[in-house]
């Protein structure tokens, strides 16, 4: 098999999170809001523990953590669920970026198309939001700003706390997709104010299909958010529908594990990003890593082979490393990247763009085969 270098697109679960939902799967029967029999309140037991995991990891309260399917879900309630009380206050504004995941630019593209205005404001070539400029967008009839942690294909971190304390004091809903961050940059999210952030587990080694909604509490009270489902009261009614236990105790124990574990995560992924930097300088092949790597999370590299051709390039190595040059919901079909066409690259430089993504259980030893295998195969089609 090749080496997977596509993290940021999918983690492979923790084998300590599968123990944990195997275990539910076969003890643990019943729905979580059955208040009739023990099976009820046995399986509630395993959302309440869970709740409380991530609401540790996280440094928020347990009643401010609302279960979903996934980061895609908990954006479009963060930001859809905001229509009825921005129509009512007559806020109907909202900033976002250009390199958003699709889950917020299509959804706040509806918002549009109900009558909000949206801007959309884009980084330079640093890959960074300047928020001095997005703060300069900031109105009186401003609803919501929605800005991303970590950039899912640039690996570049977005000015969230200089943004968090400003909108704070305008008050302005402030919306933090932290997908690519949450259980990495730990210390960061426990500490820049937001008052609602959305995240998937299978990007911290949990189960695909579920993720969170964290909605912070003012004066005892949740944001303005409504639901956009209907159906019943799971949740909070935020989420409807019969809560997945197993999915849950996967979430909560991936959450765990990497509120114990963060800190060496963060120095083993580290260490594995300066190897692949020493084999492409190894390699002799010209390149350019794009995005300013003061800023760039230790667990990815978007990187420009001068004069190879990314498409090319996946398509000749793809039995030696599993990699990807867009985000995975846009690789169906080829259309270059949105988010380098944002941060103003030339396009020659985007198409020669790969974006290779990892974690702690990428082996050195076979970085060392497989992605120098990658890079011969890249100065073969120079
Ligand atoms: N936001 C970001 C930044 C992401 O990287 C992703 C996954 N690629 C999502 C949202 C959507 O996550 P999911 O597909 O698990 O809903």
């Amino acid at each position: 098999m090749s080496i997977y270098l596509d993290y940021n697109a999918s983690a492979p679960i923790d084998l300590r999170v599968l123990d944990e939902m195997v275990d539910v799967y076969r003890n643990y029967i019943g729905n979580a809001d059955s208040r009739t029999h023990d099976y009820g309140e046995r399986a509630n037991k395993i959302v309440d523990n869970a709740r409380v995991k991530v609401a540790s990891l996280l440094g928020v309260n347990k009643g401010e953590v609302f279960f979903t399917s996934g980061a895609t879900e908990s954006n479009n309630i963060a930001i859809q669920g905001l229509e009825a009380y921005g129509i009512e206050t007559c806020k109907t504004h909202i900033i976002t970026t250009s390199i958003e995941h699709k889950a917020v630019l299509e959804t706040v593209r509806v918002m549009e198309k109900r009558g909000f205005e949206v801007d959309i404001i884009s980084p330079d070539q640093s890959g960074r939001i300047n928020s001095e400029e997005l703060l300069s967008r900031v109105r009186a009839d401003t609803l919501l700003v929605s800005v991303m942690h970590v950039n899912n294909e640039s690996g570049i971190i977005q000015p969230v706390f200089e943004l968090g304390h400003e909108l704070a004091e305008r008050n302005v809903l402030f919306h933090v997709d932290a997908t690519q961050s949450c259980g990495k940059l730990v210390d960061e999210i426990r500490n820049f104010k937001y008052n609602m952030l959305s995240f998937s587990a299978h990007k911290l080694q949990g189960p695909q299909g579920i993720g969170v909604l964290v909605l912070r509490k003012k004066k005892y009270k949740l944001p303005p958010v409504t639901p956009i489902m209907y159906g019943g009261q799971q949740e909070h009614g935020f989420r409807p529908g019969t809560t997945p236990i197993a999915l849950v105790a996967g979430l909560g124990k991936s959450c765990e594990i990497a509120e114990n574990e963060y800190r060496s995560n963060a120095e083993k992924t580290t260490n594995i990003k300066k190897e692949i930097v020493r084999l492409l300088n190894e390699s002799g092949l010209q390149y350019t890593i794009n995005g300013n790597q003061d800023f760039c999370i230790s667990s990815t590299l978007n990187i420009c082979i001068n004069g190879v051709s990314s498409e090319a390039l996946m398509l000749s190595a793809k039995q030696y490393c599993g990699i990807s040059n867009g985000s995975a919901c846009t690789s169906q079909s080829y259309s270059s990247s949105y988010v380098l066409t944002a941060m103003g690259l030339p396009q020659e430089q985007i198409e020669s763009s790969i974006r290779v993504s990892w974690g702690v259980e990428t082996k050195i030893k076979q970085l060392q085969i497989d992605f120098k295998k990658f890079l011969d195969i890249a100065k073969s089609i120079y």
